[in-house]
Parts: structure tokens; sequence; C-alpha cells
């Protein structure tokens, strides 16, 4: 990393952070006077990119969804651009001060000391975390291989799962595990007698899938029934413990204990924001972000919040798509306003984010169902395996979005 350049650093290696980086490489860059004078610095705690979106899969079909299909190293997805733009930090962000305008980063693990680096310009685009290790990234995709390896191997000689959360990512792991252990029913059958393996969801409210209207909601619930998946409602986890056998007993909110042999929890994420001061922080944990601008206007002049970190969004990959051009227009506006004695540049107009609060979620349950909306509309089973349930979205997002592809054009 260059010393006396003016960085740009931006924290998180992810679906924002990665998005972030090629945007600023491929449009802003290339705008500012003396762009060598730049230098873009992407932090991130592993070597590897986790498209998460595809873990329900992995975790009970390593055929159709090996982990060499969804990790992807972040190196290599930057080699497209001069050298001299760029570093890559293996590393975590721990503390940032506002008045000073610098990140400490603690390289490597924690034996090795902390770094503080200036910034010029910064993005924080840390994300959030699973309960599970079996959803979300931390230090290296060896955990989540470990956690995967883990379950498949207790999935083998399971006879009860349970899965908390009435989620996108409970009702798409309970409907892979259950077509991969139980089989499915036919069409006209509406629901698999018999299931081998008793599995079950615990929606934690009256329905489930918050994020679809109830209709859909339960078309998605019969298509569960017919991988022999119960869906129960209106019940919620509230602590386990490991048996030490194996298998896990969980405490629900009415009193009542399940022993069951795998539990899964898929209950809401955490925003990875507690290196950051409370004073930056809304009441969820998430950094407050100037909803039309996406600055972060209490952290002082060109910072920028991106993803599931930030408070303008409610999370997912199609508002982050609309995030991304919005807050580094932005931040290009910004760099060239301080550099220029012009006024006109600084008083131009920002560009502003609208969010797009219709109701767009795919779900696939199984391999060849699924429920969903786009825009608002009802999409058919066959519209959700063809655009989502095939890959889960590897060969489209995972691929533009890692590449930059889908940052060729600005937008
Ligand atoms: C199982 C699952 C399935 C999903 N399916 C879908 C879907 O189908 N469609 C959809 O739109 N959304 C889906 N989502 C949500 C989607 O994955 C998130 O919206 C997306 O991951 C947000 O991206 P992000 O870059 O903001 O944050 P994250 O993906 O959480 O990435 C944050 C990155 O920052 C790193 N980091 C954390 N702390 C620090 C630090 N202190 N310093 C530096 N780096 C740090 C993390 O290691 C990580 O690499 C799913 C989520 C899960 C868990």
């Amino acid at each position: 990393m260059a010393e006396k350049k003016k960085n740009i650093i931006v924290l998180g290696g992810s679906f924002a952070g990665l998005s972030a980086a090629h945007y600023f490489l491929k449009h802003v860059s290339p705008s500012l006077p003396d762009r060598l004078d730049y230098h873009l610095c992407i932090v991130n705690p592993s070597k590897d990119f986790m498209f998460r979106i595809a873990a329900p899969r992995a975790i009970s079909c390593p055929d159709l969804m090996p982990t060499s299909k969804f990790f992807f190293p972040i190196a290599d997805a930057f080699k497209q651009y001069d050298s001299q733009l760029y570093t890559i930090i293996q590393g975590k962000a721990t503390a940032l001060d506002t008045a000073a305008r610098a990140v400490t980063i603690q390289v490597g693990d924690s034996t090795v000391s902390n770094q503080q680096i200036p910034y010029h310009a910064l993005v924080i685009a840390t994300g959030s975390r699973t309960t599970s290790a079996l959803f979300s990234i931390d230090s290296g995709r060896q955990e989540v291989e470990a956690a995967l390896k883990d379950i498949r191997q207790r999935l083998q000689q399971a006879k009860t799962i349970l899965i908390a959360g009435g989620g996108p990512t409970g009702v798409e792991t309970a409907g892979e595990i259950g077509e991969s252990l139980n089989g499915k029913a036919c069409s006209f059958s509406p629901r698999l007698k018999n299931p081998k393996v008793q599995i079950t969801l615990l929606s934690g409210s009256n329905k489930i899938l918050p994020g679809l209207r109830s209709s859909i909601a339960d078309q998605a619930e019969s298509y569960l029934g017919k991988v022999g998946v119960e869906v129960i409602h209106n019940k919620r986890a509230v602590s386990s413990k490991d048996n030490g056998d194996g298998t896990t007993t969980v405490a629900l909110d009415n009193g009542e204990i399940i022993r069951s042999d795998i539990y899964i929890e898929a209950v809401g994420v955490k925003p990875n924001t507690e290196w950051l001061e409370g004073s930056l922080l809304n009441e969820t944990g998430h950094v407050k972000t100037n909803k039309a601008s996406l600055r972060v206007d209490d952290a002082g002049p060109r910072v920028y919040a991106l993803g599931d970190v930030a408070s303008y969004t409610r999370g997912g990959v199609m508002d982050m798509y609309d995030a991304v051009p919005v807050a580094l227009c932005n931040m290009k506006k910004d760099l060239i306003a301080v550099g220029s004695a012009s006024q006109s540049v600084a008083e131009s107009t920002d560009r502003v984010y609208t969010p797009n609060l219709a109701e767009n979620q795919l779900v696939p349950i199984g391999r060849s169902r699924g429920v969903g909306a786009f825009k608002g509309w009802w999409l058919s089973s066959f519209i959700v395996w063809f655009f989502k349930g095939r890959d889960y979205l590897i060969g489209t997002v995972a691929v533009e979005m890692y590449s930059g592809s889908k940052w060729g054009k600005a937008s």
C-alpha cells in the first residue's frame, strides 16, 4: 500500500464491498484528475468471497453444490486492473477514528500488531453474520467447510431435524434437506406420507416467509409438506444445549423442550459493527446512513455505508445493486470537489437512492419447485426454479458480481 497516496478504503470483501471496489476502479478512478494519487484498499478477513445465497443447498447436496462452486478468491477478481491502483489486505477493521480519519486494521491473526491506515474516503461494507457457521464466512472458508462436513456426516444418521427460522434461509434449508433425505411426493399428493426423517421448521410467527404475501407463504408450506417438512407456527426457540452425544436440546418460548438429532439456527442476522462507536449506530446496531446520499454523515466527509451493515436497506442483493452506483457517484463528486477550486462541483446535486420496496423474493424449495414474487408480481414455481432453483444464482449473480461484469457500464 502506498504511504503518500490518498487511500480509498473499502471494508468488507463480499457483495457490497466487492461491488464498490469494482465500481471505483471501473468508473470513479478513471475520471479523477491524477488518478495515480489515489489508492484503493480492500480489507476483508478471509481470502475468499463466499456466495452465501448457495449455502442452503450446500448443506445437504455436496454433489450439486460443492464448495468449489461458491467460494471465490478475492484477489483473482482484481487481476484485471492495474496493480498500482489497489491493494487487498487480509484483515479486519477493529476501530474507526473519525477525527484522525484512520481505520485500525488487525492484519492476519491476533498475534500480529494492528495497523492504522489513514483514509481519504471510506466505504463501510462489513455486512452481517449468521448464528450458524453454515451460512456466513468469518476468517476463512475452512470454518464453513468444517461445519458443512460435520453436518453432512450427521445428516446420514439423523432421524429428527429441527430448523428454527421461517425466513428464506430456513425455508430453503428445510426444502433442500427434505428432498435429499425424504425424496418428494408426486404432484397430486398433498404431502409426503411417512417421511423417513422427521423434519420440523419453526416459523417463529403465524406464517413463513415474512417478506411475501400469505398466499405465497401457504404455497411454500404445501411444497415443504411434499418433501416431508412439518411447519410449526407461533413458537420460537429461545435456547439450545449441545448434549455432547451429537443431539441438541432446544427450549421453546412456550416452555416446551425438543430433543433433536440435528438443530439448525436460521434466525436472522446481526450487523458486523462491534468495532464502531455507538454514536454511529442506530438502535438495531446498523450504521446510521443518510437514506438519500448513502453517506455516513456523522462520520465526517467522504464516508459511505453499503449493503447489510447500513441502515438504509432491508438487506438483500437487489437493494445493494441499486445503492452501489449512488454511493460511488456521490463519492466521485466528493473526491473531485475536494480537489477543485470551483464551488460548482461541490454544489452540484447528489445522486439519490430510492428504495425499492416492492415484494421481491425467490425461494426455491427442493430441486424442482419454488415460490416467489418479483416487483410485486407472483412468480410460478417453474420461473423460480429457472431463475434461482437450478443453481442458486451461481451462474448469474455470483459470477457477474464477483468478476465485476455487473458494473461494466456506469449506471
Ligand atoms: C443463507 C443466506 C441466503 C441468502 N439468500 C439471499 C438471496 O437469495 N437473495 C438476496 O438478495 N439476498 C440473500 N441473502 C442476503 C445476502 O446474502 C446479503 O444481503 C449479502 O450477503 C449482503 O452483502 P454485504 O456485502 O453487505 O455483507 P456480507 O455478505 O455479510 O459481507 C460482509 C463482509 O465483510 C467482512 N467483515 C466483517 N467484519 C469486518 C471487519 N471488521 N473488517 C473488514 N471486513 C469485515 C465479512 O467477513 C464479509 O466478507 C442471503 C443471506 C444468507 C445468510
